[in-house]
């Protein structure tokens, strides 16, 4: 994980990217998988996991900390092994990422999709 910056976007399989945001956090362009972002600890650099900022119940109350239970699901239909969740601690909504899909159903993110999302930086 050399040569990675602070706020840069990243794939455990694709490395560095430029995440695609149509959905519930930041996600690989390439495989759909949530991406990690790389912050500044102190002096160090580490990988904050991303998560929805509010729930997607009809009042949306914003999930921080403390106000979100933040859950897991085994599953194959993604190269993840399964759903990061976010249960809202007000409303009890839950939102998933990746999406479920059947499995052999690879992630397409529209048209033009190509090498495009290859962070040059
Ligand atoms: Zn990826
Ligand atoms: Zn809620
Ligand atoms: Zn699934």
């Amino acid at each position: 994980m050399s040569g990675v910056r602070a706020g840069q976007w990243w794939c455990n399989t694709h490395g560095a990217v430029t995440p695609h945001r149509g959905g519930v956090v930041p996600a690989c362009p390439a495989c759909g998988i949530a991406v990690l972002q790389a912050v500044n600890d102190g002096a160090k650099l580490v990988y904050r996991e991303p998560a929805p900022e509010r729930c997607a119940g009809i009042e949306k109350h914003p999930l921080r900390p403390g106000r979100v239970l933040l859950g897991w699901t085994a599953c194959l239909c993604n190269p993840n092994g399964g759903h990061r969740s976010w249960q809202c601690a007000e409303c009890d909504d839950v939102q998933i990422w990746p999406p479920h899909s059947i499995v052999d159903d690879k992630p397409y993110f529209g048209p033009g999709h190509n090498d495009a999302w290859r962070s040059t930086g």
